[in-house]
């Protein structure tokens, strides 16, 4: 392993390039947003999950997405990620990514990231192994579990590592981890395969005080690589992190603004955060 933290710490910012791969040619943000979603509905039967919702997210931004249960923050997300299908509207990453018409998979390898509520890291496994198994593989060798890492993964390793600050439990079986720092892991090995866009649902749901602070450190340190959209009910949390934040209800958009903004719209006091 230290052969591999070496390696890339030697080539700096030079891997990654080159290697005869392919260069997919990239989500375009030339216009400066990373996400369109455009009078999106998602049906499920009758019932409306999401009622003509448009939001724009600008590449580098920290957005963060508030709202009651059921209000439909999961299933933006996972229209996003491709898992569920809007009834209709269009959903675009950049200006070049149909995303309704992209598998999970090929979104992934887009560069949308996105962390579930539940952690989902394998225990029997080390922090390494799990950041290991997150890397990209190196699509010429047709081997999966351990088989060649792409160039760049070592550097992902790296900087994932340094990021989530787990560098002393690297050995460490996961599921002798915190449930804070198994959420640290799962944002690390999202991070392995270099995202441009990282949805995180509830991502300091269970934490302690202590972990929901760590937490928004990251967040904060990831904002300078990467836009966020981040869902959370925590509201102190949302205040340390937020910039623009979106109140979702009913499938729609009840306000958006700073948090002092929305938590002051008399439609949110009403239908979110109670009298
Ligand atoms: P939130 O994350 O804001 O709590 P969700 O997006 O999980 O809300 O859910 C929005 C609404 O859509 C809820 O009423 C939920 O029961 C419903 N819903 C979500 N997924 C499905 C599904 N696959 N089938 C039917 N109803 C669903
Ligand atoms: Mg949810």
């Amino acid at each position: 392993m230290s052969d591999l933290l070496t390696n890339s710490a030697q080539h700096g910012g030079q891997l990654g390039e080159g290697y005869g791969r392919t260069k997919p040619q990239g989500a375009d943000f030339s216009h400066g947003i990373a996400l369109y979603l455009e009078k999106v509905s998602v049906w499920f039967d009758s019932f409306r999950a999401l009622n003509d919702l448009s939001l724009y997210i600008a590449e580098g931004e920290l957005r963060c997405i508030i709202g009651p249960n059921g209000a439909g923050k999961t299933t933006l997300m996972d229209v996003i990620t491709g898992k569920t299908r809007p009834t209709t509207g269009t959903a675009f990453f950049g200006q070049n990514y149909d995303l309704a018409k992209m598998s999970t998979e090929q979104i992934a390898e887009a560069g949308i990231g996105r962390k579930f509520q539940k952690p989902t890291v394998f225990e029997n496994f080390t922090v390494m192994e799990n950041l290991l198994l997150a890397a990209p593989r190196d699509k010429r060798v047709k081997k999966s579990f351990f088989s060649r890492l792409a160039p760049e993964a070592q550097l992902a390793l790296d900087e994932s590592l340094q990021q989530i600050r787990l560098q002393e439990f690297i050995h460490k079986p996961a599921g002798l981890l915190s449930h804070g720092q198994k959420q640290w892991l799962e944002i690390g090995m999202l991070l392995m395969q270099r995202p441009k866009l990282i949805l995180l649902d509830e991502p300091v749901a269970g934490m302690t005080d202590a972990e929901t602070e760590r937490t928004a450190e990251l967040c904060l340190e990831l904002k300078k690589n990467h836009t966020l959209v981040v869902v959370e009910h925590d509201m102190s949390f949302i205040d340390t992190i937020s910039e623009k934040v979106t109140v979702l209800a009913q499938g729609a958009i009840l306000a958006e603004g700073t948090l002092a903004e929305v938590q002051a719209n008399e439609d949110v006091i009403e239908k979110y955060l109670g009298r």
